[in-house]
């Protein structure tokens, strides 16, 4: 994680809105991060083009300008891609091809997710309230490598398939090392999660996991076993601090804890490469049964900026404050409609209104 390199810091940012409710959310985030701009933190932003709607005009989802402007700025703010328009899975182009391409093309392969539970939001959430107390988890996927990425194989023929899942100590050492820096500025202890009572891939997370231990003494590290933690999860899920997993486990294990938040729109995500580039999107997709309407929650799309202040150039108080002002203005009342449950919701765009007075 990058530390701020130079007062006054001027920085450029890609900005992808996507497809969907992305340009609307995105809009959210730039007038925070406007907000937040001052003559010490000068922000330029570069709109570019991609996903779906990138397809339609070029012919890419993402283009080569895209990859161009990508290449040039310290970070890249996404929206969401993908649409029924689409959606056909044999289709040559699809928007997540461009997603995946920008994960390789820069290394992203640490994926941060926080999962928080509101206590104002406690009543969304499938859960009982008096489990989500105190929930506050921050989920490091390993995200370049595993069953999905990387160095892998895969046969399908008539009546049988395989895929392999392959893991260097190096790759799982890197994704380590973020997630024990990351416990050490917050409660201190890392859970790696795996399945080495079956998987030799797993064994050897163990392993490395362990190894760098050596170098985080004072991080509290435990293992879970990936079926186990599924259920802890649910059952005990303020006890965890940062979960460590590759990519298929972290995958479905951060998925399931999304729904301690209450809504998918309350979720940032970043995907970070080695030297503090990365790039910053909500969990969310881009809902297209909502989309045009001005409804969607801008949460995450929001807390994935302040993300970027944070990781990407080491703005941590300008990080802290709009979180401060996102969790003052839910304390306050303010709710989109997926979050409404009954009481009266405000748009996207009141809602940002709400966090820019909270800032001020
Ligand atoms: P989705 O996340 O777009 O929507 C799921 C449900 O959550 C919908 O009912 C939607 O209205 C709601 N929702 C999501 N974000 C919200 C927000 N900010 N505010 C209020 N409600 C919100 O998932 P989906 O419907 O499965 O996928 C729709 C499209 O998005 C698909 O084309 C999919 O491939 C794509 N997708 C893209 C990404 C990405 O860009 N990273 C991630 C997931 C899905």
């Amino acid at each position: 994680m990058s530390t701020r390199p130079r007062s006054p810091l001027r920085a450029d940012i890609a900005v992808l809105p996507g497809d969907g409710i992305g340009p609307e959310v995105m809009a959210a985030a730039i007038a925070v991060l406007e907000r937040v701009s001052s003559a010490d933190l000068q922000l330029t932003f570069h709109e570019a083009a991609m996903g779906g709607h990138a397809i339609d005009e070029f012919g890419d989802p993402l283009p080569e300008s895209t990859l161009k402007t990508c290449e040039q700025v310290d970070a890249i703010l996404l929206g969401a891609v993908g649409g029924p328009k689409w959606s056909d899975p044999s289709a040559p182009l699809r928007p997540e091809q461009g997603l995946l391409a920008l994960r390789q093309k820069f290394d992203l392969f640490a994926n941060l997710r926080p999962v928080k539970a509101y206590p104002s939001l406690s009543a969304q959430a499938p859960l009982r309230s008096d489990l989500l107390t105190g929930v506050d988890i921050l989920f490091v996927r390993e995200l370049t490598g595993g069953i999905y990425f990387g160095e892998r194989h895969e046969q399908e023929t008539g009546d049988s398939a395989y895929d392999t899942m392959f893991y260097r100590e190096a790759e799982v050492l890197r994704a380590a090392h973020i997630a024990f820096q990351a416990a050490r500025g917050r409660r201190n202890l890392l859970t790696s999660i795996d399945k080495a009572n079956v998987l030799a891939v797993s064994r050897l997370w163990r392993r490395s996991v362990e190894k760098l231990h050596d170098e985080f003494r004072d991080v509290q590290l435990e293992h879970l076993l990936v079926d186990a933690a599924a259920m802890h999860l649910l059952t005990r899920p303020a006890d965890f601090d940062v979960i460590l997993a590759g990519n298929l486990f972290g995958d479905i294990l951060s998925d399931e804890a999304s729904v301690l938040a209450g809504s998918l729109g309350m979720l940032p995500s970043a995907s970070l490469s080695a030297d503090g580039y990365g790039m910053y999107e909500p969990v969310h997709g881009s809902a297209p049964d909502i989309a045009g309407r001005g409804i969607a929650n801008p949460t995450g799309m929001i807390l994935s900026a302040a993300m970027l202040l944070r990781h990407s150039l080491g703005c941590e108080t300008e990080a802290a404050a709009i979180e401060n002002a996102v969790d003052g203005v839910l304390e306050a009342g303010a709710r989109t409609a997926d979050i409404a449950l009954g009481a009266s919701p405000i748009s996207t765009q009141e809602f940002t209104e709400a966090v820019i007075e909270q800032l001020a």
